[in-house]
């Protein structure tokens, strides 16, 4: 989809013919493209649904190719993931978040001190590392670790034993809160979601989708009705992706999700827009 701006790019469906890539062609460069400062981040507001207020953004990677242009993750996240990339190429997002984080609450500007969500792949889940080099990059960037939010998967954490479990345990005593993403394609069972070291359910957007439709889908009602009240059961809160109209919003809050994410508020962008948004919900 084009984003409005007249210097934004469209990020391609992986599947898009015109820009399907070599898979080959990508696995090769992708290494080198790290080292050369080829990616880069951009956030998408999350905004409390009661007052519309940004609350903070979430980090997506994306990856400017010097032939092919702008590569979305979908292009190249699961390439990273399957040659081990994606463990330097997480904590550089990691390192590269947090330190934005801290410029935001630095700037003054924003209304309140915006947190930041990060994106684990599942191999980063099972890296040794992944608490203590947590910790020193929240130290480095003088963040409090509730600053941060970690979005896993549920299908990364399905099946996961008390043993793998571990880390995510250790960073949610920490203080980082932990969204659970993409709930709701994963087919965990209730008794599962019980066991876990989540605070956030953030629910897939294939669920918000009929809260679109006038009037909404009922069934698609009935189904975030029950998601919510199970999460506020389970002292979680829950996070709509995918909010993509007004009414949407209305419905969803209505329902009681705490926080909203998508194209109705904000597209993906540029750290600095983060401070022009904060500002405006002050100015309203
Ligand atoms: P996700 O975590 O589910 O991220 C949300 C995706 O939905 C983003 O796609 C975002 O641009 C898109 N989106 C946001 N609002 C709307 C909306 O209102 N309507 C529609 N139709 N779409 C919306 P994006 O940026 O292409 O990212 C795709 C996936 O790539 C992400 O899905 C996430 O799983 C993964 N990803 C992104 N950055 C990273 C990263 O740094 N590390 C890892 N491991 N994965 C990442
Ligand atoms: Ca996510
Ligand atoms: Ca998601
Ligand atoms: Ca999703």
């Amino acid at each position: 989809a084009k984003a409005a701006g007249g210097n934004r790019y469209e990020l391609a469906d992986a599947d898009s013919d015109a820009r399907t890539i070599a898979r080959h062609d990508l696995t090769n460069c992708l290494p080198g493209a790290l080292e050369n400062g080829e990616f880069f981040i951009e956030y998408q507001p999350l905004v409390r649904l009661s007052d519309g207020t940004v609350r903070g953004a979430e980090a997506l990677v994306r990856w400017l190719h010097p032939v092919h242009g702008v590569l979305g993750p979908d292009q190249f996240i699961p390439l990273a993931e399957s040659t081990g990339l994606i463990v330097p190429l997480g904590r550089w997002v990691l390192e590269e978040a947090a330190r934005q984080a801290r410029a935001w609450r630095n700037d003054g500007r924003c209304r309140v001190p915006l947190r930041v969500n990060v994106n684990l792949s599942p191999s980063q889940l099972r890296y040794p590392a992944l608490v203590a080099e947590t910790v020193a990059v929240l130290d480095n960037a003088g963040l409090d670790p509730s600053a941060l939010c970690l979005e896993v998967t549920e299908s990364a954490l399905i099946g996961a034993d008390e043993e793998q479990l571990r880390p995510l345990r250790q960073l949610a005593d920490l203080g980082v809160d932990i969204a659970l993403d993409d709930f709701g394609t994963g087919y965990s069972n209730l008794a599962y979601l019980r066991r876990l070291p989540v605070s956030t359910l953030k629910l897939d957007r294939s669920f918000t989708r009929g809260m679109q439709c006038v009037p909404a889908d009922p069934v698609d009602v009935k189904i975030v009705e029950g998601i919510v009240s199970l999460a506020h059961t389970l002292d979680l809160s829950v996070t709509v992706e995918g909010v993509e109209t007004g009414t949407q919003a209305d419905r969803l809050r209505i329902l009681g999700c705490e926080t909203g994410q998508g194209w109705y508020y904000a597209r993906p962008g540029p750290p600095e827009r983060l401070h022009t948004l904060s500002l405006a919900d002050a100015a309203s």
